[in-house]
């Protein structure tokens, strides 16, 4: 059986397999991933503080030269990597074409690197007084990344993190662990040095223990609320710098005014696409007013053409899921949703798959605040609907939901669009778009349990998170001449 290596110091290093990655469309084991004994994470931390300072140190231009040539060679090899992630991860080749096209936008944000790091000057603040501010790269960051997105999420940590001086110890999910590699071995194609951008195969434990390491200053997590808010938790007992994104519920309104064909197309897309396994993926629908019979009808009607199959077949819209248990766990919100006063209109769960890990597609009508249905971050096909009487009824469930990562309004008004963005507490808003990701010069983050910490993701909030800032005030001996006075120095 395959081992999948870790990629240190631009070596491959090989271990033995511990837990299972799968081909999710025909439930075969493909290949096995090691779990690092703590000498072996120490050793690595130890290799990245070993590349610190010289990569710091590097000149801004080399930096942009390195991002510059990794996405034409990102590009190049698209074909190559969006067969792997869907090999592993279950996606279709489109949609794993499109990740890799997301990822590459942070790439070409951080080639603007020299833009990004620039400090401030300020002049004569006293007399004969100059100040200036610098960013500096944090150090050593630690990059734990979910399944879901096997290139594009290491992509929005490692491009603004390399472009900002760090150097990156990335703990790729052990679900779909391949594509990290590939993505070390571009890196180092491209001309980045041996040892800024290590790959660290692993499990939990392999997280912890990097949180703990004291060799790494900074913590980037993205995954499920329930680990996004321990590993927040752990690294800053440790006083570290962390963010840590976590796990939706993103909710789709229908203002009665709205376009309902372009409404249920974009109900499909967001609810289904990468079956469903996506942070910004719609999973409630909310029907204000009259609109849940047509928009209900509509959706059914699209749904029934939806095809179901492998990645890698052409015809697929979208594939299996990731693993058996998160099959089985999305299955249960169908089979279970009657017991809980919630109308099944399309039940996915009887498709015939083989061996594979495939639910089709799903419709709940009903869903409410106390059912499983509603609460659960379902993360699957499975599209739920809930009807509210009123517009003001629409923003108090949507902001009663724990969660608040993305959310959108679907309508013709333009006041109910604006007065919606400003009332609803959700890092991300879609106004006739249903899945409202910021494109990368904007910064990617939740509110609420789906994000802990202050510092959104990517573009600028991701070069504050990992710089660091230094103000320097410069006064030169000649300027002014010397006194002594020990009152507390003033610009006046
Ligand atoms: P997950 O939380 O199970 O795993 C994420 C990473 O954390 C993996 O690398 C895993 O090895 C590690 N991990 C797992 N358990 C851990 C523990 N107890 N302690 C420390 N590390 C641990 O998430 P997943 O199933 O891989 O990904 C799906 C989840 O990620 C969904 O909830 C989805 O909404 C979320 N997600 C969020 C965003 C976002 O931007 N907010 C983006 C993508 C995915």
């Amino acid at each position: 059986m395959r081992s999948v290596p870790h990629f240190i110091n631009g070596k491959l290093i090989e271990e033995a397999g511990h837990s299972n990655v799968f081909n999710p469309a025909t439930g075969e084991v493909i290949a096995q991933v090691p779990e690092p004994s703590k000498e072996f994470i120490d050793d690595v931390v130890e290799v990245a503080r070993g590349a610190a300072l010289e990569w710091a140190d590097s000149s801004l231009s080399s930096r942009t030269n390195i991002l510059f040539t990794l996405r034409q060679l990102l590009v190049e090899h698209t074909d190559e990597l969006a067969a792997l992630i869907s090999l592993e991860h279950g996606k279709t080749i489109a949609d794993a074409k499109g990740e890799i096209a997301r990822g590459l936008e942070n790439v070409e944000y951080a080639c603007g690197l020299i833009e990004h790091l620039k400090g401030e000057f300020s002049q004569q603040v006293a007399e004969g007084v100059d100040v200036h501010s610098v960013r500096e790269p944090v150090g050593v960051v630690a990059a734990v990344t979910p399944f879901n997105f096997p290139i594009m999420v290491p992509l929005w940590m490692s491009a603004n993190a390399l472009a900002a001086g760090n150097v990156v110890i990335l703990k790729p999910s052990e679900r779909d662990p391949s594509v990290s590699i590939r993505l070390g071995e571009l890196l180092q194609e491209a001309g980045l040095p041996d040892g800024v951008f290590n790959v660290l195969q692993g499990n939990a434990t392999t997280v912890r223990a990097l949180i703990d390491h004291p060799g790494v200053d900074a913590v980037s997590f993205v995954g499920s609320t329930p680990v996004a808010r321990a590993v927040h938790e752990r690294a800053s007992t440790h006083h570290k710098r962390v963010q840590a994104l976590g796990g939706a519920k993103n909710h789709m309104v229908v203002l009665p005014d709205a376009d309902l064909d372009a409404a249920a197309d974009a109900a499909i897309n967001a609810g289904f696409g990468s079956a469903g396994e996506r942070c910004m993926a719609i999973s409630v629908v909310v029907a204000v007013g009259d609109v849940a019979g047509p928009l209900i009808e509509k959706i059914a009607d699209r749904l029934d053409r939806l095809t179901v199959g492998p990645g890698d077949d052409p015809s697929s819209d979208f594939g299996p899921l990731i693993t058996k248990e998160h099959r089985d766990r999305v299955a249960s919100y169908v089979t279970t949703a009657a017991t809980e006063d919630i109308t099944v209109v399309r039940d996915g769960t009887t498709m015939e798959a083989g061996n594979g890990f495939f639910v089709g597609p799903s419709l709940l009508d009903g869903v409410r605040p106390g059912t499983r249905a509603y609460d659960d971050e379902i993360f699957g096909p499975v599209l739920s609907v809930a009807r509210v009487a009123t517009f003001a009824d629409a923003v108090e469930l949507v902001n009663s939901n724990p969660y608040g990562n993305g959310v959108a309004v679907f309508t013709r008004d333009g006041n109910a669009a604006r007065a919606f963005s400003r009332l609803v507490r959700v890092g991300m808003i879609g106004v006739n778009v249903p899945i409202p990701v910021p494109i990368s010069a904007y910064s990617f983050g939740g509110w609420k349990d789906s994000l802990f910490g202050d510092a959104h993701i990517y573009g600028p909030e991701g070069f504050a998170f990992y710089t660091r800032a230094k103000v320097v005030t410069t006064r030169w001996p000649h300027s002014t001449g010397s006194r002594i006075d020990l009152g507390f120095p003033t610009t006046r």
